[in-house]
């Protein structure tokens, strides 16, 4: 039988949301741009004449789905905002007139991503949509994210669908996705596995002694990682995932995508290439099948640079099609092999099992 791989997105996501800055600001990086830059270059390369590929859309959802996740002060607040044409939320929110209708469209689109996997719609699915969610929180949006689209989806299932079966979540975004951390922190259901880049002078959130509480110990997992890390040490973290995950058994697998852990990213500071989130997906997806009958979803969180993201986006369908992938010229660098993060990227999984060790079996 063919494999069916859902790619979900919408035209809003590449038109709405729209910085109102002339000049490349932070802020202004989270753009319809990366959607729309995704789009042409998939439809360049001919994709969705794919036998293999379904087109999803967004489910349409109402308030009352936000208000799983998130405090009626929040969503009044947005909603608020987006009504009076604009306004800036802490350091690096900004809102449009249709911010409010397109962050629940993202909400609606991982919703759609993770049931379509449940339900055996398709094999995998991929959500392109934005704002991104990994560190927006009940009550407050941040870092460019205004609702938290992967908790929302998991309450979603919880609540509407009555699905208690366990889920892994593993955020490959540059950032820490605190906000998703937040939500399951206490829950034994839902572990929550981050690699990201982390400040190792100044400290920041998102260090390995975050290990969860109560009941949800040993199950929130940080692997934090050096700046300027490349391909050659970036998967490290699997060795220490594949036998968490294998022990913890979830039915469904939840992959926070971001690329901005592409050397080209203008906000991240690693130097991935492509070919580490190739490789990436074809390991957690060999891993999904051995564990879950292959139930895994992507959804989009960062990556901004528009020239490396839809590569990026290309190179994990690829992967989830079994198929072959080349570097791009562009990211054919030899600067990246001066870097060597090996030393201290294997003293922080060492460090990291023997926190881990009194929570998991498969680490003794
Ligand atoms: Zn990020």
């Amino acid at each position: 039988m063919k494999k069916k791989i859902g790619i979900l997105t919408d035209d809003d996501f590449s038109n709405q949301h729209q910085p109102p800055y002339p000049r490349p600001t932070f802020f202004a990086y989270e753009s319809p741009l990366r959607i729309s830059s995704i789009m042409s270059y998939l439809n360049t390369l001919d994709i969705f004449n794919n036998e293999c590929i379904i087109k999803l859309s967004p489910k349409l959802i109402d308030e009352s789905i936000l208000k799983l996740a998130h405090s009626q002060y929040h969503i009044d607040l947005i909603k608020r905002l987006s009504e009076s044409g604009h306004g800036i939320l802490g350091e690096d929110i900004f809102i449009t007139q249709d911010s409010y209708s397109l962050a629940k469209k993202a909400v609606g689109g991982a919703i759609e991503a993770v049931e379509s996997v449940i339900d055996r719609k398709v094999d995998q699915s991929f959500a392109l949509i934005r704002p991104p969610g990994h560190h927006a929180v009940k009550d407050n949006a941040s870092g460019l994210c205004i609702f938290n689209n992967i908790a929302n989806s998991i309450l979603y299932l919880r609540e509407k669908k009555k699905y208690k079966k366990k889920i892994a979540i593993i955020d490959i975004d540059d950032h820490f996705g605190d906000g998703i951390a937040r939500y399951f922190y206490d829950d034994p259901d839902v572990l929550y596995f981050s690699i990201h880049e982390f400040d190792f002078l100044e400290g920041d959130l998102g260090y390995y002694t975050e290990l969860g509480e109560g009941d949800g110990l040993g199950k929130n997992i940080n692997f934090p990682i050096p700046v300027n890390t490349t391909d050659k040490d970036f998967l490290e973290f699997m060795k220490i995932l594949k036998p968490i995950f294998t022990e913890f058994n979830p039915d469904l697998i939840i992959c926070a995508i971001g690329f901005d852990m592409h050397f080209a990213d203008q906000i991240g500071n690693c130097l991935l290439t492509s070919k580490s989130y190739y490789r990436f997906t074809r390991q957690i997806l060999e891993l999904s099948e051995e564990i879950c009958d292959g139930k895994l979803a992507f959804i989009l969180e960062g990556g901004y640079n528009l020239i490396a993201l839809p590569i990026c986006v290309n190179a994990v369908i690829r992967s989830l099609l079994n198929e072959e992938f080349s570097l791009s010229k562009f990211e054919d660098n030899k600067y990246f092999l001066k870097f060597d993060n090996k030393r201290k990227i294997t003293k922080i999984k060492n460090d990291l099992k023997d926190l881990l060790k009194k929570y998991w079996d498969c680490l003794e």
